[in-house]
């Protein structure tokens, strides 16, 4: 992508519209940064944008947007918003920031996507790699924008990028040697006009620039995902927990096995993987897969799979405190995650639920939490719903805070129990963010006498 002296607009000054800006600065284009929040909320962002040298407006976008070569825009704007439709309506290209930072890179890029388990199978795959001795980079959605890391990618490295579908909407020639959707469920279909076709079409976008010689890796248990394999170009490998799979990664009782036509290989058994959850052997199968085709060596992968420290908030280990285990999954922010959590234990479980409900659908989770669950605490502005949803099956209160739920489920779980804080829901009715979220949920368990 040639971008000397092209002036270039980046929508959104947050971490990703940032990290494009100063990239775009770096390599000789000229940026502008506009963005709807007001100027106090991110004056961090615009400091760093000052220092740059880079101009900005905030707390709205003006026809300055419109004065450019390009657009290139951040996750966090939805593309039917006021300024996206106007700028598609005046003809002028909108990319993505993926694609932007794509269009740099010279290493090989495993761009990974799904409804779940996208940073957990992204950092399962930096650290198995990096283990092997395969450097590889750790980029998108977690830690550092791809923006920020790619002019460090060298030659025969690796990034490891984590996929949001929102990225997706707006790619031209991104095109990554291996592709991986883990699973299709609906989530985020306020984005998508309430259309789960829509939602998925977006995920599938991520083969659509590939060629035979690369690798499409997909969930082969997910029935809509099954469906995708014959319309990638790219060679496909499949991933299961449930069956053999011919050309790709499976769970064969306890064992991890990579088949690659007529051979086979066991790699590791289900107990050296340091994460639970039989969601986790899914993600790592797919782990499985990338390994397998950089041709990584299958003891070191166990090694690394063992070492693994696992994610915050991701079904956290947090404290025991008087033979019950505290866990944090404030991470879980849909159904189909607490699903995946309330299956990962098999002992009896008191449920922290609730928050900003996303029009929840809970009758997936009803048989389990009838098996598995003693007491539900219901939290925040669902807490009605779901009090209303469960209390037939199982004892539930609201709580006031989520401390008062930690408080009541120290009162009241038994020995040899555990406390889940999976609340299927977005946080912000309470709380910043789900970071925060998890963040209060640990302290308030910390705080709690032996
Ligand atoms: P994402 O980045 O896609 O949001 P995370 O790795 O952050 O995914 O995990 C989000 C939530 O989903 C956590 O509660 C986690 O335990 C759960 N989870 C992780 N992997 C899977 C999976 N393959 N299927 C369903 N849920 C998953």
């Amino acid at each position: 992508m040639d971008i000397k002296n092209k002036h270039i607009t980046i929508l959104g000054a947050v971490r990703s519209g940032i990290a494009a800006a100063k990239l775009i600065k770096k390599l000789g284009g000229i940026p502008f940064v506009s963005d709807m929040v007001p100027y106090e909320k991110l004056s961090a962002s615009f400091d760093v944008l000052t220092e740059a040298g880079i101009n900005f407006e905030a707390g709205g976008h003006t026809d300055k947007v419109y004065d450019c070569d390009f657009i290139v825009t951040s996750p966090g704007v939805p593309s039917n918003a006021k300024v996206m439709v106007e700028a598609l309506e005046k003809g002028i290209e909108v990319i993505s920031e993926l694609e932007l930072a794509a269009s740099f890179c010279e290493g090989d890029i495993i761009a990974i996507t799904g409804s779940n388990g996208k940073t957990t199978t992204t950092m399962l795959t930096a650290h198995v790699f990096n283990h092997c001795g395969l450097k590889t980079h750790l980029a998108g959605n977690i830690g550092r924008a791809f923006s920020d890391v790619v002019l460090e990618v060298k030659k025969g490295e690796v990034v490891a990028l984590e996929v949001s579908s929102f990225q997706l909407d707006f790619i031209k020639n991104f095109h990554p040697k291996v592709s991986a959707i883990l699973n299709l469920t609906p989530d985020h279909l306020d984005r998508y006009g309430g259309s789960f076709n829509r939602y998925s079409e977006a995920k599938l976008r991520i083969f659509s620039n590939q060629i035979e010689s690369d690798y499409y890796i997909s969930n082969d248990d997910d029935l809509k995902l099954s469906k995708s394999k014959g319309k990638s170009s790219a060679r496909n490998l499949t991933f299961s927990v449930k069956h053999k799979i011919e050309r790709g990664s499976y769970l064969n009782m306890d064992s991890f096995v990579y088949a690659n036509d007529n051979t086979e290989e066991i790699i590791c058994s289900s107990s050296d993987l340091s994460i639970r959850g039989e969601h986790n052997i899914a993600n790592a199968l797919a782990v499985v897969c990338f390994a397998k085709i950089f041709n990584l060596n299958s003891e070191k992968i166990k090694e690394a799979f063992s070492t693994f420290p696992g994610v915050e908030h991701r079904l956290e280990f947090v404290r025991k405190v008087d033979a019950v285990e505290y866990i944090n999954d404030s991470k879980a922010t849909n159904v189909d995650s607490v699903w995946f959590a309330l299956r990962s234990f098999d002992k009896p479980l008191y449920l922290i639920l609730g928050g900003k409900d996303k029009g929840n659908d809970y009758s997936l989770i009803f048989e389990s939490v009838k098996q598995n669950v003693k007491k539900i605490y219901a939290i925040g502005s669902s807490a009605k719903k779901v009090s209303n949803y469960f209390s037939d099956v199982v004892d539930v209160e609201i709580k006031e805070t989520l401390e008062d739920a930690v408080q009541s489920a120290r009162k009241e779980a038994a020995e040899n129990s555990i406390v889940l804080l999976s609340p299927a829901c977005a946080s912000f009715d309470m709380f910043d963010d789900y970071e925060h979220r998890g963040k209060v949920f640990k302290e308030a368990v910390m705080r709690l006498p032996e």
